[in-house]
């Protein structure tokens, strides 16, 4: 079999490895990126975070970006007022997150930074599969490939990076991969035209709504499209027995809100879509010569849209990682355990609030948000995915925090019983038997 060399392999053609290998042929080492699928391809995952913005600077896609994204000025939630729902503008953020993100379509958006990471030098190859690695030392990783036009070859690298998303490559090879016992979720979704925007400087929002059994999401995208879907725990989702279609409808009309903007929508090609159950993590971010990048390395859930902000910075950080640890071996072990630090960080910030953000109490802080001290623009700005370097930030969501403990203590009979009402609300609307498919 025929041998190439490279300094840096990476596999996965998502935002994760596009980003570690613009950033990494752009420092004029030789990398090579291999994809088994074919851009443009379907991904989930369409709502971008401010956070975001300034590492689309820093790569040089702004530009590219502007021109496929829809604007995203905020995130909204239900809230008991006139409208409905409460936007947190990012613009009211603490700290230094820029006041707006975008949402896109992802084959769009994975196929720009794609292509980017080529015209910086990466030599990125579509159709090309990562089949089998043996590490032979540090810096001396074989890599076998297999294309989709059946020929196969292998690379030796000086570096590794495992890009390759949910299927996590190296993870599962090495059995690093566990379930995440706290946290279980499936998602069903699809793309409707019809659906009712948000009006005004609303339009662009992303927009979250509960049921009792998870959260649902309404993402605008380019040309009048709504991504709609529900995260829900696994067990509720493997009831809809092959009625795929069906049990969306039915689990939109659950929340009466998100129904109503709704009722007038078709979805596009007849097409609904499921993930399975998807929250796991791994016992560690690397080693010698090589390392996990985004989806690779860990993923909860996407209530808070941080997937692509943590693939896109941690492979950013990954990058000059790497970057040093060619020229410095010495100091690889150090920068790695430093990194996978700081990235646990960030995701036990966003996990607190994951893990809680069905239960009542959430709820109603989220339905009620009060400024004093500035908590909410605390929680703004974890929204915007600031919450690894500002103080200013991470104050506010530990006072959060407390005032959470302390609601959740003085009221949880009163919540306890409401939880008890939506649930039983939620089975009698369900099992009601005119499904709303009838109406659509
Ligand atoms: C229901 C749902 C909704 C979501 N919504 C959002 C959202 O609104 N906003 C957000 O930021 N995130 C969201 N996410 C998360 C987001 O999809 C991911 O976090 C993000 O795509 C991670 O990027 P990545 O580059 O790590 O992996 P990916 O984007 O998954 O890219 C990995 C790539 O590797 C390729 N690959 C895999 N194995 C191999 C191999 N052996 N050889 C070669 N190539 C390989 C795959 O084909 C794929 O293209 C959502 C996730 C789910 C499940």
């Amino acid at each position: 079999m025929q041998t190439e060399q490279c300094d840096v392999l990476v596999i996965g053609g998502g935002p994760g490895g596009s980003t570690a290998a613009a950033l990494l042929a752009r420092k004029g080492h030789k990398v090579i990126q291999l994809e088994k699928a074919h851009h443009p391809r379907f991904h989930i995952g369409e709502s971008l975070l401010p956070m975001n913005m300034p590492i689309y600077e820093r790569l040089g896609v702004m530009d590219k970006l502007k021109a496929i994204g829809v604007y995203k000025p905020g995130a909204d939630f239900e809230a008991d007022n006139e409208r409905g729902y409460n936007t947190y503008l990012f613009a009211r953020a603490l700290g230094d997150s820029p006041g707006h993100a975008f949402q896109v379509w992802r084959q769009d958006f994975d196929k720009m930074l794609f292509d980017h990471a080529r015209e910086l030098g990466a030599d990125g190859r579509e159709g090309h599969e990562v089949t089998a690695v043996e590490q032979r030392g540090p810096r001396d990783t074989r890599i076998d490939v297999k294309t989709d036009e059946g020929q196969s070859y292998q690379v030796q690298a000086r570096y590794l990076l495992d890009a390759s998303g949910r299927d996590a490559f190296m993870a599962s090879k090495h059995k690093l991969r566990k379930k995440n016992p706290r946290h279980q979720s499936a998602a069903i979704f699809g793309h409707f035209r019809n659906a009712e925007f948000r009006p005004g400087k609303d339009a662009g929002n992303i927009s979250i709504y509960n049921f009792p059994y998870g959260w649902m999401w309404m993402i605008p995208l380019p040309d009048g499209v709504m991504s709609v879907g529900a995260v829900c725990r696994p067990d509720y989702l493997k009831q809809r027995q092959g009625r795929t279609r069906e049990f969306l409808f039915e689990t939109l009309k659950v929340n009466p809100a998100l129904w109503k903007r709704m009722e007038k929508a078709e979805l596009i090609d007849d097409e609904v879509r499921v993930t399975g159950n998807y929250s796991y993590d791994s016992t560690k971010i690397g080693g010698l010569g090589w390392m996990l990048v985004g989806d690779a390395f860990v993923f909860l859930d996407p209530v808070f849209s941080s997937g692509v902000y943590l693939a896109t910075s941690g492979a950013e950080q990954t990058a000059a990682l790497v970057d040093e640890a060619l020229a410095y071996p010495e100091r690889e072990a150090r920068l790695q355990r430093k990194l996978e630090r700081r990235l646990r960080g960030g995701m036990r910030r966003f996990a607190f609030f994951i893990y809680r953000f069905n239960s009542p109490v959430m709820q109603h802080l989220f339905r009620n948000p009060r400024n004093t001290w500035q908590i909410e623009q605390g929680v703004i700005s974890m929204l915007a995915g600031d919450l690894f370097d500002s103080w200013k930030v991470r104050l506010r969501l530990y006072l959060f925090r407390a005032i959470y403990t302390v609601y959740g203590i003085r009221h949880w009979r009163d919540w306890y019983r409401e939880h008890r009402y939506r649930m039983r609300q939620a089975r009698s609307q369900f099992t009601g038997g005119n499904t709303p498919v009838d109406k659509v």
